[in-house]
């Protein structure tokens, strides 16, 4: 979305936000032909290599990406054995396997990295066992029908309990439905009021996938219940592809990867794979029509911003109403701008304060600025 008066040109660029689920497992393996996770599909088990992967890519990227974590491999006081449906073993669950010092280890490096990666809440072991078999997924049936509210409860307390345990930070912001189970629309019965209990503010799922109670507000992002839930899109490479080479359309906010495809077989050669996808990312998004967003809060609102808000050029100004996000729960009110004008141009803004202007590597300035409280509009000018 642009508009121009003469030589200024102005554009609210739609925000690029890296989402990698499935992020938690220790067993490499997927399991789903013996009643046992989906997970990675990996020919090796996980290692701290794989989150110094991760660490590596939202550095480059300069962005808090959010990891889509499991934690049921993570329970080292066998606590899901009380978990109806958590795990393929039911009550005589025995997690010793993945049992050891890697645990802590691993801990420590999400809390000492906790500016560059943010967990979402995926799941414990991604899917449900019914009479110890397994069914898709954990909080929805395949038909998008919510799961009994008190088994809900009860697995997203246990996730509670898991991130405690660890001493990791308290309860997500991000829920990422497992296996784009989801439904929405339904108001105070829908999974949405029971997550914002939880101190969750946002989903990001594939609307088409969800059981649509309602039709969602807008195309791409609706909310309810004082969460907002964004379309995710479909993944641009196969969940359990590892070493994936970078492909994606752009053609919405949310870039869904899988752990695996930041990964290589061999730990040491994961930093080349994720090297790839931020060189993608960079590129593309030194432009007018993009922007990397630095978390998925800054995400949320310039995705409001992008959907939402109308951008117009006449009378000598360029004009951003922020008028039609009056209702939009979790809007920071801070725009992402970018401006391209010749050097013998100077701008000025009205209704906004500017907090940061930098350049991108094409000269485009990219501005960020907080509407004044009380304002929807807010209007460029050349000076
Ligand atoms: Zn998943």
């Amino acid at each position: 979305m642009q508009a121009a008066i003469n030589n200024l040109v102005v554009s609210l660029p739609m925000p690029i936000f890296l989402v990698v689920e499935d992020v938690g497992w220790w067993q490499g393996m997927d399991g789903s032909a013996n009643n046992e996770p989906y997970r990675n599909g990996f020919t090796r088990r996980h290692c701290l290599e794989d989150y110094r992967a991760l660490t590596r890519l939202a550095k480059r990227l300069k962005m808090r990406i959010a990891l889509g974590m499991v934690l049921g491999e993570w329970d080292r006081s066998n606590l899901l054995k009380d978990v109806v449906g958590a795990t393929w073993m039911g009550d005589s669950w025995d997690n010793r396997i993945n049992q050891g010092p890697w645990l802590d280890e691993a801990a420590e490096f999400l809390r000492e990295n906790q500016d560059w990666l943010e967990i979402a809440c995926h799941g414990l072991c991604h899917e449900f066992w019914r009479d110890g078999r397994m069914e898709r997924s954990e909080f929805h049936d395949r038909n998008g029908r919510m799961r009994p509210s008190d088994s809900v409860k009860r697995h997203l307390d246990a996730f509670a309990k898991l991130l405690a345990e660890y001493n990791l930070p308290g309860f997500p912001r991000l829920f990422l439905p497992p296996a784009l189970h989801h439904s929405f629309g339904n108001g105070q019965d829908s999974m949405q009021a029971i997550l914002h209990d939880y101190g969750i503010r946002y989903v990001v799922t594939v609307f088409s996938r969800a059981r649509r109670y309602s039709e969602p507000l807008h195309e791409k992002i609706t909310w309810e219940c004082g969460i907002g839930l964004l379309e995710r899109g479909l993944a641009p490479v196969p969940w359990h592809e590892a070493a994936a080479s970078p492909s994606w359309d752009f053609s919405n906010s949310i870039l869904p990867l899988h752990w695996s495809n930041l990964l290589h077989p061999d730990p040491a050669t994961s930093f080349t794979v994720v090297d790839r996808w931020a060189e993608m990312l960079e590129k593309q998004a030194n432009s007018m029509e993009y922007v990397l967003a630095p978390d998925f809060a800054s995400c949320w609102s310039q995705a409001a911003v992008f959907n939402l808000a109308k951008l117009t050029a006449g009378e000598g100004k360029i004009t951003v109403d922020l008028g039609p996000l009056e209702q939009v729960p979790e809007f920071d009110g801070s725009i992402i701008l970018k401006i391209r004008y010749p050097p013998d141009c100077t701008w000025q803004c009205r209704g906004g304060q500017i907090l940061s202007t930098r350049k991108d590597s094409q000269g485009i300035q990219v501005v960020v600025l907080r509407r004044l409280p009380g304002k929807a509009i807010v209007e460029i000018e050349q000076s």
